[in-house]
């Protein structure tokens, strides 16, 4: 097929998609190669919640990505609306961390998360019970209390996922579904090109955004540095009515409502490989949690299930850079469970370094290069040939 694009993005989950957004918008010529439709993975699957942050006053490298990302979403939703009329149903419909029982174990993973959200300056008020139940008066009466976070917010992924894909074709970038990206070819210090099973695609820059898959195409490189999947699932269902408004956290678990009173009941952490099986056991699980917080949803139809592959990173954060040693190749994969929260920043941030610009916010705590330094790491790098 020849020379494809200024830039050719491997993979189109969200992330995949926003870089190829913010370099088409900044004027290259980019493509998207896909080894099968876009958008139909992880970031299809997750539940979008966008927790809030504060730029100015987050204390880490991971918090300042996420507070900063979390401060785009609006405008990307609107500029996104505007250029192809899709709404990705961005809303700040605030959350609430439950406190799910008066013990003091509980009180205590409240107290402390509470701290932890002052110093980084977020917004956030402790609830009693009545104040809880004022907020969502379906909840179950015995619940004590919880923490409320005002500018917490969700997007309906599949919507964001469409809107991302319109405003990308919009913009004259070339999507190449069905075109799984096999190897990359190299010369003096670069990638030339990549191969697929159709050919052959040059450009004059790539970047690995493949998600769960990403490893696959680092360890020919001589990177195996442990991105792995991680299995999530989710139960769906409607009690025809609203019954919710907020989203509701209980640590890694939650409950996130849809404007039109539908229910994502979430989830769970698996290591169990490539596999995007539902199980009935996780199913119980959900189930149960949901009747337990919102005594109603008992009636509720269960209306949906699936599960999606995060791509996990071995310390859980994002891996974002140029892949030291190649001039031209980035990578922006491993996003975890915030995938679609960084997906913004780390869009950005690839088109600016792609571009030669410095990366604003600054990403030198997420390169490639973390995992050299950790040789006592298990899931650190096995070998590398540079
Ligand atoms: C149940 C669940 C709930 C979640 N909830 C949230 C949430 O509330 N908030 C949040 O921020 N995040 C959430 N996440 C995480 C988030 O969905 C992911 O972090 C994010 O979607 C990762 O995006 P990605 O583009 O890297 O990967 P993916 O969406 O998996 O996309 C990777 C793409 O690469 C393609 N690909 C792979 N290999 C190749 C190859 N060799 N050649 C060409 N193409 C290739 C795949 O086909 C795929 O389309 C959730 C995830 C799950 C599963």
């Amino acid at each position: 097929m020849g020379h494809i694009a200024d830039v050719l993005v491997i993979g189109g989950g969200v992330i995949g998609l926003t870089t190829a957004y913010y370099l088409s918008r900044a004027g290259l010529r980019v493509a998207v190669a896909d080894r099968q439709q876009p958008g139909r993975e992880s970031s299809w699957a997750g539940a979008g919640i966008i927790s809030p942050g504060n730029p100015k006053r987050a204390s880490t490298p991971i918090g300042r990505l996420k507070a900063v990302s979390a401060a785009m979403f609006p405008e990307l939703s609107q500029e996104l609306r505007e250029l192809t009329g899709i709404d990705n149903g961005y809303v700040r419909c605030g959350g609430i961390e439950l406190q799910v029982s008066p013990d003091l174990w509980e009180r205590r993973r409240l107290a402390a998360l509470l701290q932890q959200e002052r110093a980084e300056g977020q917004s956030c008020d402790v609830l009693d019970s009545e104040a809880l139940h004022r907020l969502e008066p379906h909840l179950a009466p015995d619940l004590p209390g919880g923490l409320h976070y005002p500018e917490m917010a969700q997007v309906r992924n599949p919507w964001h996922l469409k809107a991302l894909l319109a405003a990308c074709a919009r913009l004259g970038v070339r999507l190449l579904p069905d075109q799984p990206v096999e190897a990359f070819q190299q010369h003096a210090g670069k990638v030339v090109a990549v191969k697929t099973a159709e050919g052959s695609l040059s450009a004059a820059a790539f970047v690995i955004a493949s998600g769960a898959w990403s490893e696959h195409l680092l360890e020919p490189l001589g990177w195996r540095i442990g991105i792995h999947p991680v299995r999530g699932q989710i139960l769906l269902l409607n009690p025809g009515r609203v019954l919710l408004r907020h989203i509701l956290q209980i640590g890694s678990d939650y409950l996130v409502p849809r404007t039109e009173g539908r229910i994502l009941v979430g989830t769970t952490e698996e290591r169990v490989g490539f596999d995007c099986r539902t199980t009935d056991a996780a199913m119980d699980r959900l189930g149960r949690l949901a009747v337990r917080l919102l005594p109603s949803l008992a009636d509720a139809a269960r209306e949906n299930a699936w599960a999606g592959l995060r791509p996990g990173s071995p310390d859980g954060k994002p891996i974002l850079g140029r892949v030291p040693g190649l001039d031209n190749l980035y990578i922006a994969a491993g996003h975890f469970r915030s995938g679609i929260h960084l997906s913004p920043v780390s869009g950005k941030v690839i088109s600016q370094l792609v571009r030669g610009e410095r990366p604003d916010p600054p990403i030198d705590a997420f390169g490639l290069e973390r995992f050299l330094s950790r040789p006592d790491r298990p899931n650190g790098p096995k070998r590398s040939t540079l």
